[in-house]
């Protein structure tokens, strides 16, 4: 079997975990701090804060600005359920919006979603291919008269606040510049299958615009996401000092220096192995499906943007969702493990139970029924990427060429 994605664990990850492992501190500490440096400096934000996961961090973003019942939070109809679930988490109510060609969502359609009670808008860099951060500015920045603030930090703002779902995104590019700072807040993954991994972890890049103190947020959020307690286990230690107090009942989202020892090997070397590789693998994949009229390759630069290449988001013209199923049977069944990105959220049994319904979001259903996702991974070989590309032909044309 191809697997679809695996993680790069090689001997200087090894190494970096056994460091952690002896040091004495494998909670949140030393590594995890230097790691949200690190990132800070990768992408040029004011501040960032590790999590366990990005769902923490959108979670995170939307209780610091007081989401809650009554509220709505506009997100993107095609994205992972994470996106979703902590709105209802928060008690707000999603407002799905559509996306465009490229799978991201539309700034139009945002606007004309916009209304009273709307307090955060959440675009997601699909595939690491980022949104449209100019139009989606400029729509929320438009809107500033109807924004209705509840509380101190909404006031302050003026307006809806923008956070990213980037969890694909890192190392993609807006304006020749690295996605980490076009958004109030940006929120990135390391699960797994993500392009840069920690095991399970996430991070939120900070850049409230003025007169937010970025890092008296990052200080707030280290509380809110630890139980509120005005000090973390590691001061508690370097202090040799066990008091502390709780000023609030946070959360338990912190991330640990064992997972942050595999992030700083993996960020290290982003640029200059895991990226290139990545683009290779893209690269080799749209020249051998480029002279087939049946596909649809996806958009990965344009004259604003470029991918992270995370996801290679194929997409066979004119079949049906059926036909698609049972294309991805067939390469599975040849040996290749290959994924579908993603089951546009209002499709899932938990939302359609809600009353939503994927027929109100036509392009997003219509991308989502024709795409299929191919393996992308560090040490995917070129004969693999050869047995893909030549299997995904042979069983599509199976079916639409009977
Ligand atoms: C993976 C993913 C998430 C969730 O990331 P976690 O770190 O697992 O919480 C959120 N949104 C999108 C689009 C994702 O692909």
């Amino acid at each position: 079997m191809i697997p679809f994605s695996a993680p790069r664990i090689d001997q200087l990850v090894v190494d970096e975990v056994t460091h952690t492992l002896r040091s004495g501190w494998i909670g949140t500490g030393p590594k995890t701090k230097l790691f949200e440096k690190k990132l800070s400096e990768y992408y040029g934000a004011k501040a960032t804060l590790c999590l366990n996961s990005a769902t923490a961090g959108l979670e995170t973003m939307l209780r610091w600005y007081g989401v809650g019942v009554g509220d709505e939070v506009i997100l993107s109809a095609y994205t992972f359920a994470a996106t979703a679930n902590v709105i209802i988490h928060c008690g707000a109510t999603p407002v799905f919006v559509d996306v465009e060609e490229d799978f991201n969502i539309s700034p139009q359609k945002i606007a004309a979603a916009i209304t009273t009670k709307t307090k955060v808008v959440i675009p997601v860099d699909f595939a690491g291919f980022p949104a449209n951060y100019t139009d989606i500015f400029s729509v929320v920045i438009d809107a500033k008269n109807a924004f209705i603030p509840t509380n101190l930090i909404q006031e302050e703002l003026g307006r809806i606040l923008v956070i990213s779902d980037s969890a694909h995104a890192l190392g993609a590019t807006y304006n020749g510049i690295k996605i980490g700072t076009q958004a109030d807040a940006m929120v990135f993954s390391f699960h797994a299958s993500k392009n840069l991994t920690t095991a399970e972890g996430g991070a939120i890049a900070l850049n409230l615009p003025e007169p937010f103190d970025n890092e008296a947020i990052y200080k707030t959020l280290c509380i809110q996401t630890l139980h509120g307690q005005t000090k973390d286990a590691y001061a508690k230690a370097l202090q040799h000092s066990w008091k502390y107090d709780v000023i609030e009942a946070g959360y338990k989202y912190n991330m640990p220096d064992l997972s942050a020892s595999i992030g700083l090997v993996e960020l290290a070397r982003y640029d200059a192995e895991t990226l290139p590789k990545r683009k290779q693998i893209f690269d080799f994949y749209t020249e051998y499906f480029e002279g087939f009229d049946w596909a649809q390759l996806p958009v990965v630069k344009t004259t604003q943007s470029e991918t992270s290449y995370h996801i290679y988001a194929l997409r066979i013209k004119g079949i049906t969702e059926e036909q698609r199923d049972e294309i991805t049977r067939h390469i599975i069944a040849a040996g290749v493990l290959v994924n579908v990105h993603f089951m546009p959220v209002p499709a899932l049994t938990y939302y359609k139970n809600l009353g939503y319904n994927v027929a109100d979001y036509p392009v997003a259903y219509d991308n989502y029924s024709r795409e299929i996702s191919l393996p992308v991974f560090y040490d995917l070989t070129d004969e693999q990427m050869q047995t893909v590309a030549r299997v995904v032909v042979n069983c599509v044309e199976q079916i639409v060429k009977p």
